[in-house]
Order: C-alpha cells, then sequence, then structure tokens
C-alpha cells in the first residue's frame, strides 16, 4: 500500500456537495481514504473573475499504480460533471495527485510530485492540517516550510458549513 495525499477542490454548483461525493467515490475506487483536512474557501489563482473555491486534502492508502490512480481521479471527475473547459475555469471537481509515497515520475500524462505543489497556499494550508512535517521527495522541504516560502498570497479561509 502507498501512501497518497490528494487536493480536491469545486467551484461549480453544489461545492461541498462534490467534494464530499468524490470522497466517497475514491473510497469506493481503490483509494481507500484515512484522513481528510479542514474544507476552506480559496480565492482562485490565475483566472481571478470566478467563484471561490472550496478545497480540501485526503491522505489515502492504495495499490494503484500512479497511472491507474491519476485515471480513477479523472474518471471521478466525469462522474461528477466535469468537462474539458477553459484551462483553470470554473468547474464542480478537481482532483489532483500532490504526493505518491516517496515517488518521483515525470511524464507527458502525469508528475509527481504535483508540479505546482509549493506555489499554492490552497493546496499548502490543508495539507498542513495532516502532513505538516512530510518532506518533498526532490527538495526535501517540508510542507510547513513550503508553506512559510512560498509566494502565493491568495486567502485561504476555514470553511464553517454551520
Ligand atoms: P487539471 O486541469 O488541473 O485537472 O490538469 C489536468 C492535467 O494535468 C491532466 O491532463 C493530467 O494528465 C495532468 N497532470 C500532470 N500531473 C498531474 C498530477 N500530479 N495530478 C493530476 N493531474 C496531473
Amino acid at each position: 500500500m502507498k501512501l497518497v495525499y490528494l487536493s480536491l477542490g469545486s467551484n461549480r454548483g453544489d461545492r461541498l456537495g462534490h467534494l464530499l461525493q468524490a470522497l466517497e467515490m475514491l473510497t469506493r475506487e481503490g483509494v481507500p481514504l484515512r484522513r481528510v483536512s479542514s474544507f476552506y474557501k480559496t480565492q482562485p489563482v490565475g483566472f481571478a473573475s470566478q467563484p471561490w473555491f472550496l478545497n480540501c486534502v485526503a491522505e489515502g492508502e492504495t495499490d494503484l499504480m500512479p497511472l491507474r490512480l491519476l485515471r480513477t481521479c479523472q474518471a471521478v471527475e466525469r462522474q461528477l460533471g466535469r468537462r474539458p473547459g477553459v484551462c483553470n475555469g470554473p468547474r464542480p471537481i478537481d482532483i489532483d495527485i500532490l504526493l505518491y509515497a516517496d515517488a518521483v515520475l515525470q511524464s507527458s500524462a502525469l508528475t509527481i510530485p504535483h508540479p505546482r505543489l509549493g506555489e499554492r497556499r490552497f493546496v499548502l494550508v490543508p495539507l498542513r492540517d495532516l502532513a505538516p512535517q512530510v518532506r518533498h521527495p526532490v527538495t526535501r522541504q517540508t510542507v510547513l516550510e513550503m508553506l512559510q516560502q512560498t509566494e502565493d498570497r491568495s486567502q485561504v479561509v476555514k470553511f464553517r458549513p454551520l
């Protein structure tokens, strides 16, 4: 079993519902989730004129190989209504593989660790909830160090549903 960290985000429709459904579907489809971070409302990065996202990070264990894990995440995205559209535009669900144990790999379909891991507070803040001391396998920086050093200044606010 490999320990994996996945980032989930939604900024269209029932954002919380999409995240909860995606977490359940991942567990059903071969990625049992052990822990989930708090949920955060996050300012869109890159394409500013779109709704804020709801984001979280999940820690899971899987026997799926990296590319199979990517295909599983993409199948969940499709089942929740994701269609190819504007790059970085509104989407019901986006699932990224952040870390896959200590694996380092780069192909046209998949880069692990996620190439923008250190550049996004909307990923690093929830990842810190679960794994502040986990190290990037290439730079050896911890998640906490990446968060302290990132130049991203976008807002990430804890989501309180009630
Ligand atoms: P996005 O629009 O953020 O969902 O990006 C999707 C594209 O990024 C897909 O075509 C994937 O093949 C590619 N990709 C590369 N590395 C990763 C990764 N670590 N996690 C998820 N998608 C990835």
